[in-house]
């Protein structure tokens, strides 16, 4: 009895639902006005990460391979898989940590990562000027990062398309724990051409308790 009710079920959520979701913003589309503008936030969340995680559960279908992969793991071992795979698998491992870092109350980061961005970078200020030049020089469509290495020490890097450093194809792999989306998608409605205005408004709104979190998680 209960195995009837609950395959059918089973069968019908993969099919509506797929395999990935889009996790729902931990806040409001205008919450973070007027750094972030609403109207991007709707069309960045509700469209274009939209768009991947279809994308995504259209390889999955195709692909067996895929199968209860989580989007992590898919990431490590990407060079396994085909382009449409790394890119929509990128788009949506990237947009789910960009929403969670992104608060409309900002936060510093915590005295431990605080001492580590010290002592790597020079000063908390040093360190943002290092990343923004990353975001900034980056040409064409990318995210710039703050990771940890193999050896657990911080190091920012930037990545082209949807790739990011946790994928083995990558030239600077570690965990990310800050990210920043420099496609235009993801400013061109308030900021036009002007990506570096937009880097200086994401300071603004960086959910440091969440990248404290996601650093404490990766030293361990
Ligand atoms: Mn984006």
């Amino acid at each position: 009895m209960k195995k009837s009710i609950l395959i059918p079920f089973i069968i019908f959520g993969n099919f509506c639902f797929g395999q990935f979701t889009v996790p729902a913003l931990p806040y409001s589309y205008e919450a973070l006005e007027p750094n972030f503008d609403k109207e991007t936030m709707q069309i960045h969340h509700d469209k274009h990460h939209d768009a991947y995680v279809t994308q995504l559960n259209k390889q999955v279908d195709a692909n067996p391979a895929l199968k209860n992969k989580n989007v992590e793991d898919i990431c490590k071992n990407v060079s396994k898989y085909n382009t449409q795979t790394r890119n929509n698998a990128g788009g949506h491992y990237n947009h789910s940590l960009f929403w969670t870092i992104l608060s409309p109350t900002s936060t510093l980061p915590s005295g431990m990562l605080m001492e580590e961005i010290n002592k790597t970078f020079g000063s908390f200020d040093s360190f943002k000027t290092q990343f923004s030049d990353s975001a900034k020089t980056r040409f064409g469509s990318g995210w710039a990062w703050l990771i940890i290495d193999g050896k657990g020490k911080l190091k920012i890097s930037s990545t082209p398309n949807q790739d990011n450093p946790l994928m083995d194809v990558v030239a600077v792999k570690g965990t990310p724990v800050l990210g920043l989306d420099v496609w235009e998608h993801a400013y061109y409605l308030k900021y036009q051409n002007k990506r570096v205005d937009y880097i200086s408004a994401f300071w603004n709104v960086v959910n440091w308790d969440e990248v404290n979190r996601r650093y404490k998680e990766a030293k361990k």
